[in-house]
């Protein structure tokens, strides 16, 4: 795989910031790199390295049909010269939405599985249905959780970042959030916000994290009040809330994760959570790619 680009900060304008002398310095991890945005850079490297090192010709994985995921593994594997097969979670759309079309003209093949069938990812029987299919293949699991995955997330965080006090973050399965975790600073505290609803993804972080032998120095908590729901769900004021940050603060967000993250902050940020000085670094992890098919399947312009 390619280098990225640098990253790229952003600092924020906003008068919110201004009333509460708080900084706001966003990483745009979205910049990185066309085709593989945002955190996904980070997780899928070492996979695609050890898929390769394996001698593996074909890597598949698992997704919903509007997954970052899906999308940068289908660039990552084009760009390394290897096959992708992404097993979607349920019917196919027709036409494509832009991210499995996208996926497809990377060379991605689909293989569409009903939702029971498809909750059976992790069994053997589905995975050797699968061999029998398509052959020997390196799987990265559903979301690119795996250890070469956090392997890679350790690298987001550098030394220019050391100042910073709050580090804020969307969590999905954590995998992201566990790498920032291990790297961050004693002193600095990581801040992640669930996109999923519920409470077990605490739990499931701390699981993650001690299977992978990391132990925090820095302070850490995943807030799960801002998941508008459940996974992809959002009501008007989120949406109005994307459109302020893109029109006032210059800073486009996806519904899913870097938009329900910030907006949980913002909300953090007017209750007075963080004292005035407070130097604040939010990590867009991505997910450009899916306003696209998201405005088009509700009608919208975020
Ligand atoms: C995948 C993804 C996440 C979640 O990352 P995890 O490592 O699964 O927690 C967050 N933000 C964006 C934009 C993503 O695409």
């Amino acid at each position: 795989m390619e280098p990225a680009n640098y990253p790229i900060y952003q600092t924020l304008n906003h008068p919110l910031l201004e009333e509460t002398g708080v900084r706001l310095t966003v990483k745009r991890l979205d910049r990185m790199h066309p085709g593989l945005q945002g955190n996904k850079y980070y997780k899928l490297r070492y996979n695609i390295q050890e898929a390769i090192k394996q001698k593996a010709n074909t890597v598949v994985t698992f997704g919903g049909a509007y997954s970052n995921h899906i999308h940068a593994t289908a660039f990552a594997c084009k760009q390394s010269g290897l096959r992708s097969i992404g097993v979607i979670r349920g019917e196919t759309p027709l036409p494509l939405n832009p991210t499995l079309s996208d996926a497809v003209a990377n060379g991605m093949q689909l293989h569409c599985l009903s939702r029971s069938e498809y909750r059976e990812k992790q069994s053997p029987e589905l995975l050797g249905a699968l061999e029998r299919r398509f052959g020997a293949f390196f799987l990265i699991p559903e979301g690119g959780t795996n250890a070469l995955a956090i392997q890679g997330t350790r690298e987001i965080l550098t030394e220019a970042d050391a100042a910073m006090n709050v580090i804020a973050l969307p969590v999905g399965t954590g995998g992201t959030f566990a790498g920032i975790a291990a790297t961050a600073l004693p002193g600095q505290r990581v801040l992640g916000f669930s996109a999923l609803k519920g409470d077990f993804i605490r739990k499931e972080v701390a699981q993650l994290m001690q299977a992978q032998g990391i132990r925090p120095h820095c302070d850490w908590e995943i807030s799960t009040d801002f998941h508008f729901g459940g996974y992809a769900r959002f009501n008007a004021e989120l949406i109005d809330f994307l459109q302020d940050m893109r029109r006032q603060a210059q800073l486009p967000l996806d519904p899913v994760y870097t938009g329900k993250m910030m907006f949980g902050l913002w909300a953090m940020i007017r209750e007075g959570c963080f004292p005035k000085g407070s130097r604040l670094l939010v990590l867009h992890t991505g997910g450009l790619q899916g306003v696209r098919g998201f405005n088009q399947r509700h009608g919208l312009q975020i």
